[in-house]
């Protein structure tokens, strides 16, 4: 999969136990070192995910109109345990209960005591440990349990790259589990999986406290009607592109791949739609865990983003650069904006962002010129983060502390573009080096036959 083109694995903290992912981080970080590739591993939070019990072996095949009852005990003969008394409570007769994306569902027909008698509405088959959702229910749950409490020791321990919290409903869960954070002394980016329609009305402020967001299309689709999904996305990812934080699409890109070796041409289509959206990364994940085409599904995403990036709106975007508002801009945004510019009116080969943090190239980014963005930092962490955010490579180099060191690191990041003489790159860097978040310099340079990089000069 490395190979075939996956830059960042998703642990799901729903499923397994904590010896299998350690073994799983261990596994993925070998095999990125000996393959000498850049995985970043992102770590995701159950969070109140509502889940069945276990269902006979094979699962239950169940038809439209048949009865099943549901129970918060175990052993109950004849009933499928639904271990999550919160949720019994919550709901009444006529509530739906949509089982994993929506699969099976069923209509509550009856509530007594704790038990629910409830009627088929979507006939399929019940799988044990299916996810649950009540549309509409009122569940005063916490969006961080106490399992996600215990699972962030062991992300922190793992040294995740990321930390995704599943089913975010206000800026509050965010703050909450960086609070958290800092309380075991460390400190993951957090992607905020947009999955509920209270978080799609406080999108802005989750946004901002937050260091990323996903499109969790699965349960988005399952709390929201899923023909609005497709705006939401939209409206998600132009959200984070604003502000130039990664955001991930995800769930159901190629899901017959699960089982067929090549997409239907809606999934193909689908893929290619996000990237057009503004999208920084497609995510799979029954295609990778569960199907039979892990290594085709990873492959066949790569191949439509390389065949779509062409037909990317770049001028669009030339306009929504060159409209920012004055007074608007940091000095790193205002930096990462010029910087595009020049390099295309110098026609520039790459943009060469050193950066310590990853905040420039991510900026330089956010504004998708169509030249390579190539990030040097002496951060093998920055180097991880950025395989996140879209069309940056990511050079890892010695902490360098003077302009000729600066050069030389650069001349080493643009080894692959096989530069000719007087090809033009245009580096951002921060002056002194080595401080977070203080690019202030733009330079133009041209390769010297003879000296390698040198200041441009036009006089
Ligand atoms: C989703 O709901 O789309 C999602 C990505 O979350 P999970 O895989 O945890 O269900």
């Amino acid at each position: 999969m490395l190979h075939a083109g996956m830059t960042v694995a998703r642990i799901n903290f729903s499923h397994g136990e904590h010896a299998t992912h350690a073994e799983t981080v261990q596994m993925l970080r070998e095999v990125a070192r000996t393959e000498g590739k850049v995985l970043a591993l992102l770590a995701d939070l159950q969070g109140p995910k509502l889940r069945l019990g276990h269902v006979k072996a094979g699962g239950m095949q169940l038809a439209l109109g048949d009865e099943i009852v549901l129970t918060p005990h175990p052993g109950q003969p004849a009933m499928i345990q639904l271990p999550h008394p919160d949720l019994i409570a919550a709901v009444s007769p006529g509530s739906r209960l949509v089982i994993g994306d929506g699969e099976v569902e069923f209509a509550v027909a009856e509530k007594q005591g704790d038990t629910l008698r409830c009627i088929v509405t979507v006939p399929g088959l019940l799988g044990s440990r299916k996810g649950v959702s009540a549309p509409g229910a009122d569940l005063a749950i916490s969006s961080i349990t106490p399992k996600d409490r215990t699972d962030l020791g062991m992300v922190c321990e793992l040294d995740f790259d990321y930390v995704a919290l599943s089913f975010v409903r206000t800026a509050e869960d965010v703050i909450e589990l960086r609070r958290l954070m800092k309380e075991t002394g460390c400190d993951i980016p957090i992607i905020a999986k947009i999955e509920k329609s209270e978080a799609i009305a406080h999108l802005e402020e989750i946004r901002d406290v937050a260091d990323g967001m996903m499109v969790a299309r699965g349960d988005l689709g399952i709390d929201m009607p899923a023909q609005e999904v497709p705006l939401l996305q939209k409206r998600i990812i132009s959200c984070c592109n604003e502000v130039g934080k990664p955001v991930i699409t995800a769930t159901q890109m190629l899901q017959s791949m699960v089982e067929h070796p090549r997409p239907t041409r809606a999934e193909a289509s689908d893929v290619a739609n996000a990237i057009l959206d503004g999208t920084d990364a497609v995510m799979l994940s029954n295609e990778t865990a569960t199907g039979s085409y892990p290594v085709e599904s990873v492959l066949m995403m790569k191949q439509i983003a390389e065949n779509i990036e062409p037909a990317f709106p770049y001028d669009t975007w030339r306009n929504k650069r060159q409209s920012i508002a004055p007074n608007s801009a940091s000095t790193t945004e205002a930096i990462s904006a010029a910087a595009c510019s020049v390099a295309e009116q110098v026609g520039a080969r790459a943009i060469v962002a050193t950066t310590t943090s990853g905040y420039s190239a991510r900026q330089i980014a956010r504004h998708r010129p169509p030249i390579a963005i190539m990030a040097v930092s002496p951060s093998a962490k920055t180097q991880r983060r950025l395989a996140l955010v879209w069309g940056v490579d990511c050079l890892l180099v010695p902490t360098f502390l003077h302009t000729d060191e600066m050069l030389q690191v650069t001349m080493q990041a643009l080894e692959p573009f096989n530069l000719h003489a007087n090809d033009t790159v245009v580096i951002t860097a921060g002056v002194p080096f080595g401080l977070s978040g203080k690019t202030n310099m733009i330079q133009v340079q041209s390769i010297d036959a003879e000296k390698g990089l040198s200041l441009a000069d036009d006089i």
